[in-house]
C-alpha cells in the first residue's frame, strides 16, 4: 500500500493506494456514524461488500450529475438524521465523488467525506484535490465548492469491473499527469503502457501512485486555482468543448485536447516536434484518439462558451518539453487553427 498526503487551506486528505475496500469501517472507526452515497451500478457490484452502514443510491452517469441528484441526498440525508459528527463515504466514479463531495460540503455546512473511487478516472483525478460540483445550464461544474476529503481510498480490484474503455479514458488523464509534470514516468509508460491496460497490478499501482503525487504536489502549491493548478487542464480546453459536441467520452476527449495543445506547443516553438510525435504515440498505444473528426468551426463555438474564458483571451496549458507545462493566453482563433492541422 502507498500513503500519500494532501494538505490544503480546506483540509488534509489521506491518499492510500492499494487498500481493499473491506478495511473502510476501522479508517473511519468503528463508532462513528457514516453513511454511503454511491450510484445504482456500483452498488449492484459491491452493496455485499460495504460495511452496514445506510446507503443512499443516485442514478449513475454525468446527466445526473445536477442540482435534482443534490436535493435527493439532501433529503435522504435528513431522513437518516444525518448530523455534523457523520462521515459521507462516496463510493464510485467521478460523478458520484462530485455529487456527492457538493452534497456534503454544502449539508449542514459542511460535513466530512471520504471518497472511495472506483474508476481509474477517479482514482487518477476526481476524486483528488478537493474540487466538486455539479453542472448547471449545460455548463459543465458550474456550481461547487473546495474541500478536501478526509481520506481517498484507491482499491485495484475495482478496477477489474471497468470495460477496457474506461480504463482507456483513465489511462488518459495518466499520461496528462506525466506530460505536464514527470519526465522518468512518460518513459515508464511508453515501456507499460500494454501492463496498465491488463491492469497489471505493479503497473497499475505505479500509474495511479504517480498521477496522485502529480496531482498533490500541483494541488498542495494552488489550491484554489489562481495559476499553477490551471496546468492540471492540459488538454482539457478542447476536451471539454469536444465533450458537449460529441459522443467522446471525458478521456478521449481530452486525448484529442493534448494531441491540439502539444500541436500548437510546436507551432509557438515551444516544444520539438519529436516530444509531441513521443505523447502522440503513447496516446495511440493507450487506444486513444487523436485526431479531430469534427469540423474545427464547430469546435470553435464550443470554445466559445466555456465558462472559463477570460473575456476574450483564455489560459491555455501548452508544453515546453514532456514532463513540464507553462500556462499562457491565447485567443480561441489559434486553437481552431491548430485543430484544422489534425484533421
Ligand atoms: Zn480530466
Amino acid at each position: 500500500m502507498i500513503h500519500l498526503r494532501l494538505v490544503g487551506k480546506t483540509g488534509g486528505s489521506e491518499i492510500l493506494i492499494g487498500k481493499p475496500l473491506a478495511r473502510l469501517p476501522e479508517l473511519v472507526g468503528r463508532e462513528r456514524n457514516a453513511v454511503i452515497v454511491t450510484d445504482e451500478n456500483v452498488a449492484r457490484l459491491y452493496a455485499t461488500s460495504f460495511p452496514s452502514w445506510p446507503v443512499v443510491t443516485i442514478p449513475p452517469g454525468e446527466q445526473n450529475k445536477n442540482l435534482p441528484t443534490v436535493l435527493r441526498i439532501y433529503r435522504r440525508f435528513l431522513e437518516l438524521g444525518v448530523d455534523r459528527q457523520w462521515l459521507v463515504v462516496a463510493v464510485g466514479g467521478g460523478v458520484v465523488c462530485d455529487v456527492a463531495g457538493f452534497a456534503a460540503s454544502t449539508y449542514l455546512r459542511g460535513l466530512e467525506i471520504g471518497f472511495v473511487p472506483t474508476t481509474l478516472l477517479a482514482q487518477v483525478d476526481a476524486a483528488l484535490g478537493g474540487k466538486n460540483g455539479v453542472n448547471f445550464y449545460g455548463y459543465k461544474n458550474l456550481v461547487g465548492t473546495f474541500r478536501q476529503p478526509r481520506f481517498v481510498l484507491c482499491d485495484f480490484e475495482t478496477l477489474r469491473s471497468l470495460p477496457l474503455q474506461a480504463v482507456r479514458s483513465g489511462l488518459a488523464e495518466v499520461i496528462k499527469a506525466a506530460a505536464i509534470a514527470d519526465r522518468p514516468m512518460f518513459g515508464f509508460l511508453e515501456k507499460n503502457i500494454r501492463s496498465c491496460l491488463n491492469l497489471d497490478r505493479k503497473a497499475i499501482a505505479a500509474a495511479v501512485a504517480r498521477s496522485c503525487r502529480v496531482k498533490i504536489d500541483i494541488v498542495s502549491r494552488d489550491e484554489q486555482e489562481a495559476g499553477e493548478r490551471r496546468k492540471l487542464n492540459f488538454g482539457h480546453t478542447v476536451g471539454h468543448a469536444l465533450e458537449k459536441i460529441s459522443r467522446l467520452d471525458h478521456g478521449e476527449a481530452v486525448a484529442i485536447g493534448m494531441a491540439i495543445a502539444a500541436r500548437l506547443s510546436v507551432r509557438k516553438g515551444l516544444l520539438a516536434k519529436e516530444e509531441e510525435a513521443r505523447l502522440i504515440r503513447l496516446l495511440k498505444e493507450a487506444g486513444l484518439p487523436v485526431t479531430l473528426r469534427i469540423k474545427p468551426s464547430s469546435l470553435g463555438r464550443a470554445l466559445l462558451k466555456d465558462k472559463k474564458r477570460e473575456n476574450r483571451n483564455i489560459h491555455f496549458v501548452f508544453l515546453s518539453k514532456l514532463g513540464q507545462a507553462v500556462v499562457e493566453k491565447i485567443v480561441p482563433q489559434e486553437i481552431i487553427e491548430a485543430a484544422h492541422d489534425l484533421r
